[in-house]
């Protein structure tokens, strides 16, 4: 046998493993790889992608090389090419004789009310929802496999569900499961009580589009998290739909989990942010409509700009909302709706702050000097920063006008009453004002509370 030939070479290794680690795992991970050249102490071989290369360089590459050596082809090194053409991979045999699924799928639910149809785009979400359609049009085609990242409460069930209730509607008969990474792990745990993992893996791999929610739960969960790598690999590789999300970034998260993450990063990553003002309104006139219900805009702008990061929070002012006019039929204002939502809202509004921390932050903000501020030049540029940081003053300090009067430079009550209901007014009328007033409070805050 000519151990220099990469093909008898790399047989040789792979007939060793596989008696170590079974023939299970060998045919699942060493099957579709295919032994390019030995050259200069490299053994190249070809891995339908990273995902694999991955694997096998952290599992079972350091094995292959000593076995390789002792079977003397030296001192050798694996490289990995990737096969970037998925038609060349050759559909996988599933290594578990899996029967049919007992699932009926079709019975599988998926929140009615969280479809494309109901979801608003912005600028925060754009890419995300237009993957989304992309992957319910054609799943396990392009976008495979598709990675969401977010914060809490921004949308990424919402799309997940949105996936699932297109993918069922396109075809009545596909095989989707949504499904959470936590009840993913208390399933597996169940058939491995029950003696019966291979019911489960029959389960999931026979899928054509998995959508797993909220993946961190599943990191470092051992055994959990292989099963699931496997089940992955396994509808990856017969070409199925595969979507993923997760609560952090890639950047936010640990090492463990950032292996975990890396292995589908050759697939699509979109992350969606906090919405801006506008999407928040828009989002909050989408559910009004949905709930049947009539806000007046200006309610609405206060509830979008007082929400500004968990759009199920900005739902929930909504309900309460809903809930308050039904019970008194009053007439919605901004002065109820404050009232109604002040325990929802955040403490923003009642944490007394310094006047100069004000003064600081607003002068930064403009790029001008703080005695400029408390100074009297009149013209535009400086007048409206310092009656902003008036208004500011007003609705986040304690103190009394005349106090504010003096913090500014002794100015008298009169003109800190002028500045307070010009800015008032203009927040009323621009929206986009108003988020940059917001944006400065909560930059206050933050220095403040520092
Ligand atoms: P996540 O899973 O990211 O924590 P969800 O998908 O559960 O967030 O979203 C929270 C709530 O906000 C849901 O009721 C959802 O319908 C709604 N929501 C999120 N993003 C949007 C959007 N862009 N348009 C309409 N509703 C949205
Ligand atoms: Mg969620």
């Amino acid at each position: 046998m000519n151990i220099q030939d990469p093909k008898n070479a790399w047989a040789g290794a792979v007939a060793q493993i596989r008696a170590e680690i079974g023939e299970d795992q060998a045919d699942l991970w060493f099957k579709p790889v295919e032994p390019l050249e030995l050259r200069d102490c490299v053994l190249r071989l070809k891995v339908p992608n990273k995902f694999f290369s991955n694997w096998i360089r952290q599992n079972y590459q350091k094995r292959l090389v000593e076995i390789l050596a002792a079977q003397g082809c030296g001192d050798v090194g694996l490289e990995y090419e990737i096969s970037r053409n998925l038609d060349e991979v050759a559909p996988q045999a599933d290594p578990i004789p899996a029967p049919r699924p007992q699932t009926d799928f079709s019975s599988s639910e998926f929140n009615p009310r969280y479809t494309f149809s109901n979801f608003v785009v912005g600028d925060s979400n754009r890419f995300a929802h237009a993957t989304a359609e992309a992957v319910a049009k054609s799943p396990g085609a392009q976008f495979n496999p598709y990675f969401i990242y977010g914060g809490v409460g921004l949308g990424k069930t919402h799309l997940l569900n949105a996936i699932g209730n297109a993918v069922r509607g396109n075809n009545a008969r596909a095989r989707v499961l949504y499904i959470s990474s936590e009840q993913f792990v208390n399933e597996y745990i169940d058939s491995i009580r029950h003696g019966n993992p291979d019911g489960f893996r029959a389960k999931f791999r026979n899928l054509d589009c998995l959508l797993i929610d909220d993946i961190q739960f599943l990191i470092s969960k051992e055994k959990s998290e292989e099963e699931f790598l496997h089940t992955f690999n396994s509808l990856f590789n017969a070409r199925k739909q595969v979507v993923i999300s997760s609560d952090r970034s890639p950047k936010e998260m640990t090492q463990t989990e950032q292996r975990l993450i890396s292995r589908f990063e050759w697939g699509v990553v979109a992350d969606i942010k906090p919405p801006d003002l506008e999407t928040r309104i828009a989002i909050l006139r989408k559910k009004a409509e949905m709930e049947g219900f009539f806000v007046p805009e200006d309610v609405i702008i206060f509830v979008a700009s007082a929400v500004k990061t968990n759009i199920r929070t900005l739902e929930g002012c909504l309900i309460r909302l809903k809930a308050f006019s039904l019970l008194t039929r009053a007439p919605l204002s901004v002065d109820s709706a404050k009232d109604i939502l002040k325990d929802s809202l955040g403490q923003e509004e009642a944490s007394p702050v310094r006047a100069e921390t004000i003064l600081r932050v607003v002068a930064y903000k403009y790029s001008l000097d703080i005695k400029d501020i408390k100074g009297h030049q009149r013209s535009a540029s400086v007048a409206l920063p310092r009656q902003l940081a008036m208004y500011l003053a007003c609705v986040m300090t304690d103190l009394s006008l005349k106090e504010i009067g003096r913090a500014f430079g002794g100015k008298d009550h009169a003109t800190v009453i002028h500045a307070r209901e010009k800015i008032k007014k203009l927040l009323a009328e621009d929206p986009f004002f108003l988020e940059m007033a917001n944006k400065l409070k909560s930059d206050i805050l933050a220095v403040e509370n520092h």
